[in-house]
């Protein structure tokens, strides 16, 4: 589409809103994109903004990568659109096959979605559709952690661990619970990898079990990093643990991998970094590389075996979307796939894990920096809390940075750095010299 303003600033900037305070900031002082390759993104101005965030933990093989691109363009023109309710086309299959080939054990079932918040409410769904299927149709408590950020969709934001966002809301899943988190300032300060303490914590499970009835519980739903809220990466044996517990009282694991999926720990996925398989995963973001919306939930053979050939087949997962498996978004994400296969992107990510870990731990005696956790190719840095403004030093941060060219990503007093796993060490220099000559300025 020739848009007049494509590659300028807008007249109108009050017709379009993303609902969040990110608006009024944006309102007072736009920052447009008007372009991106590899690396960088070209704002209106011409400038180029070296990406550090990888859009918003999407672009992990770099923006514009001609053979998505050239991918995405021939689909449209060839198939634009195929339903796959009556009738259906060859692309999800292959591409929910070369899903299953990149999991462990039996996770070898795919369900498409168009984002990560709708893949989450398809993952609940299904564990509770699988415990009616088989005759449990009182397992249908649900358990969420602190914490988590799994979308916005009702179920998303009842599973997910930010209390305002639930109470904005009112009415939410009947039977939802919160494990704690894990997190604690006080004793991860400036930790590397993974902390040494605390798998007990998942012992809050047991104590859930406890308190209900465990065969009422149908699935426990978790980020094995959580991403949004801060980079909060759990003690070791926390996982493991976690996985236990749902084992011994049938309790379905989902792992939401919409963030740490595709490369982004240095490993294809959390389960293969952690060493821990859940029975369900949720993706999205990193599967098209940010190019067409698209989610998926990849399963157990054995959930899909009793929801759907059980004998009231279909019945017991009344669930689809229009776009389920949209061709464009398959040929988005099978070109995606091979990139990150052609190009070793998962590999890459862990090769630069070292060097990424020394450059992030570099800032830990900037003015204001309490904590700095890392894994693979992300990290966050935490600042102190300026009193009664919560977000003033990391939002002052992101302005600054984007000034002179970078785009970091703030939630809090918490700055958070996920590049393109397509960087360089000159790329990563980049990143922390520039936020490191911004907090120095700003103490
Ligand atoms: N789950 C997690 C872990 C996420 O990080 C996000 C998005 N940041 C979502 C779910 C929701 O994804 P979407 O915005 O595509 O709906």
């Amino acid at each position: 589409y020739e848009s007049k303003t494509a590659t300028q600033m807008p007249n109108n900037l009050e017709a379009f809103f993303m609902p969040f305070t990110a608006n009024r900031q944006f309102k007072k002082a736009p920052r447009m994109m008007v372009g991106a390759e590899d690396m960088h993104y070209v704002a209106a101005d011409g400038r180029k903004v070296l990406d550090g965030t990888a859009g918003l933990w999407c672009v992990n093989a770099g923006h514009a990568r001609p053979k998505i691109v050239k991918a995405v363009q021939d689909q449209v023109a060839k198939l634009d659109y195929a339903p796959n309710f009556q009738m259906g086309h060859p692309l999800p299959f292959e591409l929910a096959s070369r899903l299953a080939a990149m999991m462990p054990e039996d996770l070898d079932h795919v369900f498409f979605a168009n984002s990560g918040s709708e893949a989450v409410d398809t993952a609940l769904k299904m564990a509770i559709a699988y415990h009616r299927a088989r005759g449990e149709g009182h397992r249908t408590r649900l358990i969420g952690r602190e914490r988590g950020y799994h979308g916005v969709g009702f179920g998303g934001i009842s599973v997910g661990g930010i209390s305002g966002n639930r109470k904005q809301f009112g009415a939410m899943l009947p039977g939802v619970d919160h494990l704690p988190h894990t997190h604690d300032r006080s004793k991860q300060a400036f930790t590397r990898g993974e902390p040494e303490w605390g798998a007990h914590l998942a012992d809050d499970l047991e104590k859930l079990c406890a308190l209900h009835d465990p065969s009422t519980i149908a699935a426990v739903i978790v980020e094995p990093v959580a991403g949004s809220t801060g980079v909060l990466i759990p003690p070791k044996g926390y996982l493991k643990r976690l996985r236990e517990i749902c084992s011994k009282h049938g309790i379905l694991l989902i792992f939401d991998e919409v963030i740490t999926g595709f490369g982004r720990l240095g490993k294809g996925f959390a389960t293969d970094y952690f060493g821990v398989v859940p029975d369900l995963i949720t993706c999205a973001k990193g599967i098209t590389n940010g190019t067409i919306p698209m989610g998926a939930v990849i399963l157990r053979k054995g959930i899909y075996d009793a929801f759907m050939n059980g004998p009231e087949n279909m019945i017991e997962l009344f669930h689809g979307y229009t776009y389920s498996g949209h061709p464009v978004a398959c040929a988005a994400a099978l070109a995606t796939l091979d990139t990150y296969a052609e190009e070793g992107l998962f590999e890459r990510s862990a090769e630069l894990h070292g060097y990424w870990e020394d450059a992030a731990h570099s800032l830990k005696d900037h003015p204001h920096v309490v904590d700095i956790r890392n894994l693979g190719l992300v990290a966050a840095v935490e600042l102190d809390p300026l009193a009664g403004k919560p977000t003033a030093r990391a939002y002052d941060a992101f302005v600054k940075c984007f000034e002179r060219g970078l785009l970091i990503r703030y939630t809090a007093d918490i700055i958070a750095l996920s590049p393109p796993l397509i960087c360089g060490k000159g790329h990563i220099d980049e990143i922390f010299g520039t936020l490191g000559d911004v907090l120095k300025e700003a103490a």
